[in-house]
């Protein structure tokens, strides 16, 4: 049996969906707020909450993951991570989604921040795979994990990375990947893990940078190459926010309309809780999904 949210992820139409970050201070808080209303007015299919892997959002993703789930206009899926985790801290928590009636999580290894991980405790399980082997037996939870379309940066090779995403496939639902900035990736990695003969819907993960600096650092610890040419034009506008926002809105619009048009099962916009680029991104999509 499977959960609402991945009945449309396995349905005929394209998804659309949308990561957010729970807030870390009243700024934030309300800059969250706005996203949720202009989502609220898109009905996204699914919305995603990351999980902070050194401790720093894990009661506030289970709080706005639990909240939306009682709102009922979307469905949540709840990010969840192995590290700095014990396996029995691991259950407790699911099984306190599964008491709030949150059926869906991605399962992830987690990157705690450097300058804590060394005071965390080490985490119980050491892949994503093994937490969606632990969710899959303890709930009836829909289960999508993380794919790294130019390979994890931890990887020995392209060629493992791809195997053990092919294996952790055989576990959960569906996958989601690390955002890229070149559509030729993303549809080679695609025919790799076809000629892997892995079915399950791949949903291309498309970042809006809304911020140069933010996205060095994303892009530096996930391995997601940005082009010379997109970083040139990035560093042009490092002192003008709003057209660093609109530059990123046109590149995400032809990363999602290019993965949609091969078609791609959905597509997930890492919104950087960015309300207006989300919307003139779903705007420009809309036909998609009609
Ligand atoms: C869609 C998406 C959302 C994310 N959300 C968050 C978040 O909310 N919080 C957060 O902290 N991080 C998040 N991340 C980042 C993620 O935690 C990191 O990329 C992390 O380094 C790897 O996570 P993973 O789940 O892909 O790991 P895994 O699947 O465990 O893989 C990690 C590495 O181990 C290798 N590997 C896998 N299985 C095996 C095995 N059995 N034996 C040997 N090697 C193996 C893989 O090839 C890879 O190199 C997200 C990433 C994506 C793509």
């Amino acid at each position: 049996m499977s959960t609402p949210l991945v009945s449309k992820v396995y349905g005929r139409s394209a998804t659309f969906s949308v990561e957010l970050w729970p807030p870390r201070s009243e700024k934030a808080q309300r800059r969250l707020e706005v996203a949720l209303e202009a989502l609220r007015a898109i009905g996204p299919d699914f919305v995603s909450i990351t999980y902070g892997a050194g401790g720093s959002t894990r009661d506030r993703t289970h709080a706005l993951v639990v909240d939306l789930a009682n709102q009922g206009w979307t469905l949540p899926m709840a990010h969840l991570t192995c590290a700095a985790h014990s396996k029995a801290e691991l259950e407790l928590i699911l099984r306190n989604y599964e008491a709030s009636g949150v059926t869906d999580i991605l399962s992830l290894r987690g990157d705690p921040p450097l300058e804590s991980a060394e005071s965390l405790p080490k985490g119980e399980l050491t892949y994503a795979s093994e937490l969606a082997s632990l969710a899959k037996g303890i709930g009836n939870f829909g289960v999508a994990v993380a794919a790294h379309p130019e390979g994890h940066p931890d990887s020995p090779s392209l060629k493992s990375d791809r195997q053990y995403l092919k294996n952790k496939l055989e576990i959960a639902d569906f996958a989601i990947t690390q955002f890229y900035f070149s559509h030729e990736v993303f549809s080679s990695f695609c025919e790799d893990m076809h000629r892997l003969g892995v079915q399950k819907p791949i949903i291309p993960g498309v970042m809006a940078p809304t911020s140069w600096a933010t996205l060095r650092k994303m892009s530096a610890l996930s391995g997601a190459t940005v082009p010379t040419s997109l970083a040139k034009l990035f560093d042009s506008c490092e002192d003008n926010p709003e057209e660093m926002r609109k530059i990123g809105v046109e590149i995400a619009v032809d990363l999602c309309t290019r993965a949609l048009e091969d078609g791609a099962p959905g597509v997930h916009i890492y919104s950087m809780n960015s309300a207006e680029s989300t919307h003139e991104i779903y705007d420009a999509l809309r036909p998609f999904f009609q």
